[in-house]
């Protein structure tokens, strides 16, 4: 569970694929240090699916940094590399109170036994952010403005911009993700985008 991750570069890997709804919340969390607990879960569980898939630790403890809202992400990003040096860092005995508990919660170890799995996109969707919330899924809860400033930052072109638009005009904000995947990745996404894991899984293995 603790191995030494194997990720060089998590901002690259964030950039390249990580789904528009967790990069906003990524992004956030990395301005504002905090994210409510909305946002939290969806990022922190959709961490979790990807570092079980990578057999890293970072995005484990990325996801337990997520729930102290008071602990900055900045100092343990750069502490990421193994176990011990979170340790080194945070002390043992703050790792134990502070840190395990809640890694094990999520993992479903204690507490309700609940096995908290990342969520889908048709959740993501049907979910209600409300003011200063970061989660939810941009294609449904952005402006328009919006939208098309984040998918200019993505680098989607202007072309597949348009045909983004066009889906979420008519409601088909799974499809319009979709689109965005595939005009990043220059490749077809015949499955579709239904999970924002299958997004993550999908990118990484056209990237190798
Ligand atoms: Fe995230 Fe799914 Fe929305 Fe894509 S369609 S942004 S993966 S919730």
């Amino acid at each position: 569970e603790f191995a030494e991750i194997s990720l060089k570069d998590i901002d690259q890997i964030v950039k390249s694929s990580f789904p528009l709804c967790m990069r906003h919340l990524f992004e956030k969390l990395r301005e504002d240090h905090h994210l409510k607990h909305g946002g939290r879960m969806q990022l922190g569980l959709f961490l979790k699916g990807v570092g079980l898939k990578l057999g890293g630790c970072t995005c484990i403890l990325e996801s337990r940094v997520l729930e102290k809202e008071n602990i900055s992400l900045s100092p343990l990003y750069l502490y990421r590399h193994t176990h011990h040096s979170i340790l080194s860092l945070v002390g043992a005995e703050r790792f134990d109170k502070e840190y395990s508990y809640s890694i094990r919660h999520n993992y479903g170890r204690e507490g309700k036994r609940t096995d908290y799995t990342p969520y889908s996109c048709q959740k993501i969707i049907s979910s209600t952010p409300g003011v200063g919330d970061h989660h939810g899924c941009p294609y449904r809860h952005f402006s328009e403005e919006n939208l098309r400033a984040a998918l200019g930052k993505m680098g989607v072109n202007s072309r597949a911009t348009e045909d983004v638009m066009d889906k979420v005009r008519n409601r088909h904000y799974q499809l319009a993700c979709t689109l965005t995947f595939e005009a990043l990745h220059e490749s077809s996404c015949d499955a579709g985008i239904n999970h924002p894991n299958q997004y993550f899984t999908d990118s990484q293995k056209m990237l190798q």
